[in-house]
């Protein structure tokens, strides 16, 4: 299989998914959610900005308004999902709208550098023995200077992510790959996402090394996929837009009761199979609970019997309870106002690192160990409650 970014994505999204579209090629209506037409239709209109550009036609914002308009139109369908609560297609529509004119007006006149690939297509061979094989399609390239070229993606996505998101990201990091294989005169390449939405620019480079990780992570991957004998259902809140719920078998059974009448559906096996396993559970639950409820009064009870004797080991008839009571020291919980100003006092003595970020347990044992030196010890100690553990061990008798 020749792989691409989106292949790969899709695996790592869901194993089930990759194996019913990629390797089983099932035949469902694709499902398309209002965010991904949306995109599409952007992509297609500033493709066409940048094919005109080069055969020395100039459009004006309008005349791209209207080829999206255009576009939009032709190829919408009904079975477009719309899943986020208040927002309707001409949201969308007008969002489309403003992602092209934010492109228009940022990056008017379009005078950097030379467009040398619109939606251009890519090929690397990740090992050059022709196993791992890779392709992609750029939405921009172009060529500003000698040995000096951008890569450029479209973004319609209504969240800006973090530079440290950007500078992970593989997709582009692809390309660069690809760019570097054709042009190998290529010293500088910038890797552009351009995030329509808010009219900004995310801007990240990648090293020699970095694309050398990238490669031995791809091929890694790909001997993953390869390896898989069974391709897992993934679960997330992305099964809503995928086109194979019906067939898939996280799903299939939902899919077959939404089909039948109301009636049928309560005495459906499946149903009551479910509804009994449920319900017993339940009663375990229950159940398990109350006998622990038993087992802590019980505790009590067995201290105190033991703590009055000043017995260690309490026999029965065929098992016997060894008695045990420790201290601990606890500290404040993780998130509390308590615990930050104690990991700024930690802070505060140099002890970050060699708490290894707040060990408790290694803490604990530092103080009552004496580790610390007095001041820090006193000071640390504040934040430290001691609390009593009572454990009974039970084993049979020999
Ligand atoms: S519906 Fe969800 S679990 Fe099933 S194949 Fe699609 S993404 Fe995977």
């Amino acid at each position: 299989m020749i792989y691409s970014h989106s292949r790969l994505s899709c695996f790592e999204q869901c194993p089930k998914k990759f194996e019913l579209k990629y390797l089983l090629k099932v035949k469902v209506p694709e499902k398309q959610s209002i965010e991904a037409f949306m995109g599409g239709k952007v992509h297609e209109t500033l493709e066409k900005l940048f094919v005109d550009l080069q055969h020395t036609k100039k459009n004006e914002l309008k005349a791209l308004l209207d080829y999206f308009e255009k576009v939009w139109k032709e190829d919408w369908r009904e079975s477009i999902l719309i899943t986020k609560e208040g927002l309707t297609v001409e949201h969308y529509f007008e969002l489309g709208k403003k992602c092209v004119a934010n492109f228009y007006e940022k990056n008017h006149p379009f005078k950097v550098g030379v467009p040398i690939g619109i939606e251009k297509k890519i090929t690397l061979d990740l090992n050059e023995d022709g196993k791992y094989k890779l392709t992609g399609r750029m939405d921009l390239l172009i060529q500003v200077g000698k040995n000096h070229f951008q890569v450029h993606d479209y973004k319609t996505y209504a969240k800006l992510p973090e530079q440290q998101k950007i500078d992970e990201d593989m997709q582009l990091a692809i390309y660069q790959m690809g760019v570097q294989k054709q042009f190998p005169e290529a010293k500088k390449i910038d890797l552009i996402w351009h995030y329509v939405v808010f009219q900004r620019e995310g801007i990240s480079h990648r090293s020699k090394k970095q694309l050398e990780t990238l490669r031995k992570e791809l091929i890694a991957l790909i001997k993953k996929i390869e390896a898989t004998e069974k391709f897992e259902t993934k679960e997330s809140g992305l099964c809503k837009y995928c086109s194979y719920e019906q067939v898939c078998p996280a799903w299939k059974h939902q899919e077959m009761l939404e089909k039948l009448p109301a009636k049928k559906y309560a005495v459906e096996e499946g149903v009551q199979l479910a509804d009994k396993y449920a319900k017993l559970y339940a009663e375990k639950q229950e159940l398990l609970e109350k006998i622990e409820n038993q087992l802590e009064e019980l505790k009590t009870e067995i201290f105190e019997y033991a703590k009055q004797h000043g017995f260690e080991v309490i026999q029965g008839t065929s098992h016997k309870l060894k008695i045990k009571t420790t201290e601990k020291l606890k500290f404040p919980g993780k998130g509390s106002e308590e615990r930050s100003h104690l990991e700024a006092l930690i802070r505060r003595h140099n002890l970050w690192t060699e708490l290894s970020e707040l060990d408790t347990t290694k803490l604990s044992h530092y103080l009552e160990e004496g580790k610390l030196p007095k001041t820090e010890e006193k000071e640390l100690k504040k934040y430290a409650e001691k609390t009593e553990t009572k454990t009974i061990y039970l084993s049979k008798i020999k």
